[in-house]
C-alpha cells in the first residue's frame, strides 16, 4: 500500500492507472463499517483508493472539529490489512485555498442533519467534489447509514455530470443491531445497552409497515414507546427524494432517527 500526501503526487499516480478504480472516502478512525465499504470496493475494482481527511468545512462552530478522533497509525494498519492500494491522507492546506469557488447544496440539505447546521452539507459536497476530481474513480462507495449525505452526493453527481458511479453500501451493525460508529466508543456500558433500542425501534416500524399500517404518526408513536426513556432528537419519514411524508410509500421510504446520549448523537435509519 502506498500512502500519498500531496495532490500533485496523487494526480500523477492516477494518470498512470488505466484499470478500474474504486474509491472509499472517509474521515478516519476506521471501524468495521468502513472496512465493509473497502471490501466491496476491492471486489468490484482493480485498484482501490481510500482517503482519510477530516474536513473542517463540514463542522459548525459549536461542533468540536478539533476533538474528532484521529487514529492515524491504526488506520494505516487497517488499510494495509484490507489490501488498499493507495491511501490518500492530505493536509488541509493542500485541499483548500483562499476565496474558492463554492458549492451550494439543494433544499434537502437544510432539514434533518442540516437543520441546525446549515453549512454542513455545503462543506461535505465541496470536499467530496474535490476528491472525485482528484481520484476519478469508476465506482465510489458510501454508507446508507449517512442516508442524507448519500442522497446529496448522488444528486451532485447527477447535476454536475460527474463520471463516477455511487455505490450505496448497507449499514454494518453489531450483533445487538446497533449501527457501528466511531461514536459508540464514547458510550458508557449502560448507554450501549440502551442504544440497541434504536435499531429495535426501526425494526418494529418495519414490522408494523409489513402489516399494512402506513400512517407515519401511528408508526412513530410505536417507535417512541420503545425509546421512551431515551433522548430522541428526531424521528422523520422521508421519501427517496428526501421530502417529508405523512404516509409510508413502500420501497420509497426512509425512516431516520437520531438519539442523543449526553453529547453523543447516534444516527440510524431503515429503508422500507
Ligand atoms: P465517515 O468516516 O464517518 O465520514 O464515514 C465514511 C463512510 O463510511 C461514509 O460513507 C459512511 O456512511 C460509511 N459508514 C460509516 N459507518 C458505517 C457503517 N456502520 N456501515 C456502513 N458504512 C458506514
Amino acid at each position: 500500500m502506498k500512502i500519498i500526501k500531496s495532490t500533485k503526487e496523487l494526480q500523477s499516480i492516477r494518470r498512470s492507472i488505466s484499470t478500474k478504480v474504486g474509491f472509499v472516502p472517509t474521515m478516519g478512525a476506521l471501524h468495521e463499517g468502513h472496512i465493509s465499504l473497502i471490501k466491496e470496493a476491492k471486489k468490484q475494482n482493480d485498484i482501490v483508493f481510500v482517503s482519510i481527511f477530516i474536513n473542517p468545512k463540514q463542522f459548525s462552530i459549536n461542533e468540536d472539529f478539533s476533538s474528532y478522533p484521529i487514529k492515524k497509525e491504526a488506520d494505516i494498519k487497517i488499510c494495509a490489512l484490507a489490501k488498499v492500494d493507495y491511501l490518500f491522507m492530505p493536509e488541509i492546506s493542500s485541499i483548500y485555498s483562499q476565496n474558492e469557488v463554492l458549492i451550494k447544496s439543494p433544499n434537502q440539505s437544510y432539514i434533518l442533519e442540516g437543520f441546525s447546521r446549515p453549512d454542513h452539507f455545503n462543506g461535505v459536497l465541496q470536499v467530496v467534489l474535490k476528491l472525485f476530481g482528484l481520484i476519478q474513480a469508476r465506482n465510489s462507495y458510501f454508507g446508507k447509514k449517512d442516508a442524507q449525505q448519500l442522497f446529496l452526493i448522488q444528486k451532485m453527481v447527477k447535476n454536475f455530470f460527474i463520471n463516477t458511479q455511487i455505490i450505496a453500501c448497507e449499514t454494518l451493525r453489531q450483533n445487538d443491531g446497533l449501527a457501528i460508529s466511531s461514536r459508540n466508543t464514547y458510550l458508557l456500558p449502560q448507554e450501549k445497552k440502551e442504544a440497541s433500542l434504536i435499531s429495535k425501534s426501526l425494526y418494529c416500524a418495519s414490522r408494523i409497515i409489513s402489516k399494512n399500517e402506513f400512517d407515519v404518526n401511528i408508526i412513530k408513536n410505536e417507535m417512541l414507546n420503545i425509546l421512551k426513556n431515551l433522548n430522541v432528537e428526531y424521528i422523520e419519514f422521508v421519501n427517496k427524494n428526501f421530502q417529508k411524508i405523512t404516509k409510508v410509500e413502500l420501497k420509497n421510504t426512509i425512516i431516520l432517527i437520531v438519539v442523543k446520549f449526553k453529547t453523543v448523537r447516534l444516527l440510524d435509519n431503515i429503508w422500507v
